[in-house]
């Protein structure tokens, strides 16, 4: 993900919520125009908030959002976290293409390697979405040598980084992401993800390891 774009700030030391890189009824019907408002725009954009409001007169004044995350804890780590946390899944979401949910041909193969199939590996991470009990994050990730990939959950706002695992790609299952559209059916949020996943984006955070 653009650590530019996580980090932005205005002119008075502040975090600001960034534009997407689609426009916010781009992900329908999978992912809702009214759900991107919401979660993107009320969501991450009160996060950054409270970021702002929590580090002023801290440390933490002039770090990153990274550093915050990494060194920060309760209410501060908490919104900095989530504030990575989002940035890094709507990044990597795209507007859906019918009948194409497999990925490019450098991922699959590094899925592959991994899990034994790319169907495999959207078993397990499917399994991993549905298993986890509340609110948190699915994650694939990949160790420091780039020689192992995992499929994590955390909790809450928890990001892998912290265990020091490098994330690919995450899914959001807090049920404020997917309440509006389908309710209570986060299997059909899961599903309809993998129709508007960016595996070029995935691609780009392995190759920029
Ligand atoms: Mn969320």
């Amino acid at each position: 993900m653009s650590s530019n774009t996580v980090n932005a700030k205005g002119d008075d030391n502040s975090f600001r919520l960034q534009p997407l890189p689609y426009t916010q009824d781009a992900l329908a019907p999978y992912i809702s125009e009214r759900t991107v408002q919401f979660h993107y725009g009320k969501h991450l954009a009160g996060y950054i908030e409270n970021t702002n409001k929590q580090k002023a007169g801290t440390e933490f004044e002039n770090k990153t959002i990274e550093e915050i995350m990494l060194h920060a804890e309760g209410g501060l780590f908490n919104n900095a976290a989530q504030v990575y946390n989002h940035y890094f899944q709507f990044e990597a979401l795209q507007p859906g293409r019918e009948n194409e949910d497999a990925p490019c041909e450098k991922m699959t193969e590094i899925l592959r390697k991994e899990f034994g199939s790319f169907d495999e590996f959207k078993k397990r991470f499917v399994q991993a979405a549905l298993t986890l009990f509340g609110a948190g994050y699915v994650w694939l990730t990949v160790t420091p040598q780039k020689n192992r990939l995992e499929i994590v959950q955390t909790r809450n706002a928890e990001n892998p980084l912290k265990e020091g695992n490098i994330p690919l790609l995450n899914l959001d299952v807090w049920e404020h992401a997917y309440y509006l559209d389908v309710q209570n059916l986060r299997a059909k949020y899961v599903e309809n993800f993998w129709k508007i996943v960016n595996w070029k984006a995935v691609e780009q955070r392995w190759i920029q390891l």
